[in-house]
């Protein structure tokens, strides 16, 4: 009988495991399974370039079914795991949830935003972790901008939409925050209404500096970058409150904004608590080294771990804070590759190798030709540094096919610049189709006398003019019969 594994999260590190395990084993000896609600893995680093409409959505995340041919990927999510009994429940986003038996089991299952109980955050806030989220940003600036344009300069609602926020100054919310500024500096000139003086980006820090992946010099450069192009960083600050879209700052600042981005933070999939694995006092599932989930220095059998879901020591000569592996897409995807050798390792009862990896670096895109990279004390900034970031991650996005979407995206940009066309819309579809959709008559026996007569007088009136029509239903009377059938109700 081959080995069952089963891989709970098919983003980076469980999706390098799957075409490693695929790549070493034959369909004889293992069945592999990828559970996960998406059917793609997401490449993280270029959400804030898709939000700026420099990269096409569909083009920075990888279709699992079609890279990973030798395994089977069920949609859905892993909601509970028994390790004692080694099953697993999986709920499907629809129909009944079931139980699936493993032999081996690897849980992947990522990390999501870490909130804090502000006012207004959960209601208004977006995060920067799915491509659903960086494709409804990139939609709502480049929509706020043609509704801006149509108000009186003086309007309290045109100053929100040309307002952006974003909360949290590490990688991912400085390069957000600079990708943005950017694709507005880029809008400006399709809208001749708007100037950009009455554009307002606001980056929101508790701390005193921002991205602490790189020196405290080279965060300063950052940050004297984003005042020459007017993005307005508030560091030592906090959010106080967002409700209704009024963002206040521990400062005692407060203004409207409408999209308001929240990145301060990650933590590991909360799912983890439904299992029966040791977790660490952050939310994170304990590990050896060798990617094998431990409950101190005890091996649970048959249970690997590897991601931003997992507390694995960095013996590297460069450890992470508090002696981990910080959660990045460099260890992520060194750490999957190294589990699916690990895993064969240990089913053909060889000793799996211990995860070794020094930091290579941060490289970071601050929108349109500029960018900072830095490496121990080497240190890249502007059109050089853009330039790194681009082809390193050009590069690092998994599969040549996507490579080439990316990279021929970003050709064709060059040469016909950003596009920015907007799907807004497509967050509701079906709003286009029911406008116009015809509804059936309303049972009028149960609406009181006087709003039944209501709707006949309607219905006659829609009768009579379709009759002038030739029997086509004109748009006008659409409406009216429609308002007078939802009063009666
Ligand atoms: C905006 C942004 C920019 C970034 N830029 C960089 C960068 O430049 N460099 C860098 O090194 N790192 C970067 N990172 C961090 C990096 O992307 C993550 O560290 C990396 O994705 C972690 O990989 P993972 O496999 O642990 O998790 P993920 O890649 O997040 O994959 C987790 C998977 O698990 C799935 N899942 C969740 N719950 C369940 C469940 N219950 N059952 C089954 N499946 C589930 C998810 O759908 C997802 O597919 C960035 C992150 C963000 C958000």
């Amino acid at each position: 009988m081959p080995v069952k594994i089963l891989i709970v999260g098919g983003g980076y590190a469980g999706f390098y495991t799957a075409r490693g395990l695929e790549k070493m084993l034959k369909p004889s000896e293992v069945s592999i399974t990828v559970v996960d609600p998406n059917p793609y893995m997401t490449y993280l680093p270029f959400l804030p370039e898709v939000a700026a409409g420099s990269i096409e959505p569909r083009h920075a995340i990888v279709p699992l079914r079609r890279h990973l041919k030798a395994t089977e990927v069920i949609g859905g999510k892993v909601t509970k795991v028994d390790h004692e009994k080694k099953t697993a429940v999986i709920t499907p986003e629809s129909g009944e949830a079931w139980t699936e038996d493993y032999d081996v089991i690897v849980m992947t299952a990522g990390s999501v935003s870490r909130t804090f109980p502000i006012p207004g955050v959960a209601e208004n806030a977006v995060g920067m972790k799915a491509i659903e989220e960086a494709q409804y940003v990139r939609d709502r600036l480049i929509a706020n901008f043609a509704r801006a344009a149509a108000l009186p300069t003086d309007s309290e609602e045109r100053e929100a939409l040309l307002t952006v926020t974003v909360v949290g100054g590490g990688f991912a919310g400085i390069e957000t925050f600079a990708e943005l500024r950017s694709l507005a500096t880029s809008l400006i000139e399709y809208y001749p209404q708007i100037t950009m003086e009455d554009i307002h980006f606001h980056l929101v820090e508790a701390m005193g500096r921002i991205m602490p992946e790189v020196s405290l010099e080279t965060s300063k450069w950052v940050l004297r970058d984003l005042d020459r192009r007017d993005a307005k960083v508030h560091l030592d600050t906090q959010l106080k409150s967002a409700v209704d879209k009024v963002v206040e700052l521990s400062t005692g600042e407060k203004f409207a904004s409408d999209l308001i981005i929240w990145t301060a933070g990650v933590m590991a999939n909360p799912m983890v608590r439904s299992t029966d694995f040791p977790v660490d006092e952050r939310g994170r599932l304990t590990a050896l080294a060798t990617l094998q989930i431990a409950d101190g220095d005890t091996v649970v059998p048959d249970a690997w771990t590897a991601g931003d879901v997992s507390a694995v020591p960095d013996i590297s000569k460069t450890p992470g804070p508090g002696g981990f592996c910080v959660p990045n897409a460099q260890h992520a995807v060194r750490q999957g590759k190294l589990m699916a050798k690990n895993i064969v390792a240990v089913l053909r009862g060889d000793k799996p190798r211990e995860y070794n990896h020094s930091n290579m670096g941060a490289v970071a895109g601050l929108g349109l030709g500029t960018g900072v990279f830095q490496s121990g004390k080497f240190v890249l900034k502007g059109w050089t540094a853009w330039m790194a970031h681009r082809v390193y991650h050009g590069l690092a996005i998994p599969m040549w096919e996507r490579k080439w979407r990316v990279f021929g995206g970003w050709w064709n940009n060059q040469f016909l610049g950003r596009d920015i066309a907007h799907v807004e819309r497509a967050i509701e579809p079906r709003a286009f189709f029911e406008e116009f959709a015809s509804r059936p008559k309303p049972k009028t026996e149960e609406a009181p006398a006087e709003e039944k007569a209501a709707v006949t007088e309607a219905d006659d009136a829609a009768d009579a003019s379709d009759e002038k029509t030739d029997g086509k239903t004109s748009k006008g009377k659409k409406p009216k019969t429609e308002k007078k059938v939802s009063e009666a109700k």
